[in-house]
């Protein structure tokens, strides 16, 4: 933790501010989500009662919330960044309380994940204002992380490493994937993370579906065991990453192929640098595994960013020509999958840096193979 964090030092409002401005928006009604830990490192929890930032583009922000958690939000960065709360009580009208604090907003952007019901009843207490995503006008500063929340995303990265050394000791002929996913959960809270997101536990055939997650398949011997993890940490930024093990031995067939992925995640971090766009990055991996006559098995995109979300922008895909720059965090994940037989997938997180990429995650790539005689 740093005594002055982009967080409780305002810049990130400041900079959410002239964001609205540019974009023409009035005022950003930030409900609790990522976008509201993001600018004010408040972790609100979402309750059907409304809480909601307000940021005018010109002015001070202020936060309406139920009575009942003003004392929370008093204590919370909120109250270093001297935001105003403004509770209501259970018979006040809270939207018309908004209304009342964004009073000539015509163009107002909302919060990505704000729910519904909490849109629509924005829309009927201010009839006149013009709706529209907040995600838009914030995604760039989203995107950019800071010294601060690379350090976050470094040590989420070292910590879902060390379950991942641990992995080998869980695999054994017998076991079932729940079992292992279980020993798996309970190491993830263990290396330092608050909560589990995911455990993907994908044996022998299972392997070949990107998103399983665990089953009461028994693992045998000669399978290939995708392990893919992450979890949050207290600094609320997410692990995530893929490694590749086998019990005992794995199928030639799949070693062929294990060689290729290998081969296509590192050529594709090895192109990740400043002004190469997130497509092209996808396109390196790509062509490497369709050139070793595997591109029909490898069905997903190549990567997603990482942050407060495990799943965020920028995403590297096709058709997303996004230039990469300095401070974006993001998983290069490329998969072959064989259905009915097996599947593989390396995963690390990597930050671009000035001249390249820095891996967040730094445990083998190579195929762990598990002896499986002495594990039994
Ligand atoms: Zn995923
Ligand atoms: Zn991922
Ligand atoms: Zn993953």
């Amino acid at each position: 933790m740093t005594a002055v964090d982009h967080v409780t030092d305002g810049r990130r409002l400041a900079a959410a501010q002239a964001a609205a401005r540019e974009a023409g928006v009035d005022a950003l009604l930030i409900t609790p989500g990522p976008d509201l830990a993001y600018l004010t490192g408040y972790h609100a929890i979402a309750l059907e009662r409304l809480t909601c930032l307000i940021v005018p583009a010109e002015g001070d922000p202020v936060l309406v919330a139920p009575g009942l958690e003003v004392p929370a939000a008093k204590a919370s960065p909120l109250g270093a960044l001297g935001i105003p709360v403004n509770g209501w009580a259970e018979t006040d009208d809270p939207y018309a309380l908004v209304a009342t604090l964004a009073p000539d907003a015509s163009t107002v952007a909302l919060a990505d994940s704000m729910v519904a019901s909490t849109v629509l009843r924005l829309r009927d207490a201010m009839p006149s204002a013009h709706q529209r995503l907040a995600g838009p006008v914030l995604r760039e500063l989203r995107m950019i992380k800071s010294k601060g929340e690379i350090d976050h995303l470094r040590r989420a990265g070292r910590a879902i490493d060390s379950v991942h050394e641990q992995v080998p000791d869980l695999l054994r002929p017998g076991r079932t994937e729940r079992e292992i996913g279980d020993d798996i959960a309970e190491a993830i809270i263990a290396a330092g993370h608050v909560s589990v997101d995911f455990v993907i536990v994908a044996s022998g055939p299972n392997g070949a579906s990107p998103h399983h997650e665990v089953s009461d398949r028994r693992l045998t011997v000669g399978d290939p065991v995708v392990v893919d993890i992450g979890g949050t940490m207290p600094s609320r930024y997410c692990s995530d990453s893929t490694r590749m093990y086998a019990l005992g031995h794995a199928p030639d067939e799949f070693l062929q192929y294990y060689g290729v992925l290998q081969e296509a995640q590192r050529r594709a971090v090895e192109s990740v640098r400043p002004g190469v766009t997130a497509e092209s990055v996808d396109a390196v991996a790509r062509t490497t595994i369709t050139e070793a006559g595997y591109g029909d098995r490898f069905v997903h995109r190549t990567g997603h960013g990482i942050g407060l979300q495990t799943h965020e922008e920028p995403y590297i895909v096709e058709g997303n020509s996004e230039p990469l720059k300095a401070g974006m965090v993001f998983s290069v994940e490329p998969g072959i999958y064989l259905p009915g037989r097996h599947g593989a997938r390396i995963e690390d997180i990597v930050v671009v840096t000035g001249d390249g990429a820095e891996s967040l995650n730094n445990t083998t790539h190579d195929l762990v193979v598990v002896d499986a005689a002495f594990s039994s």
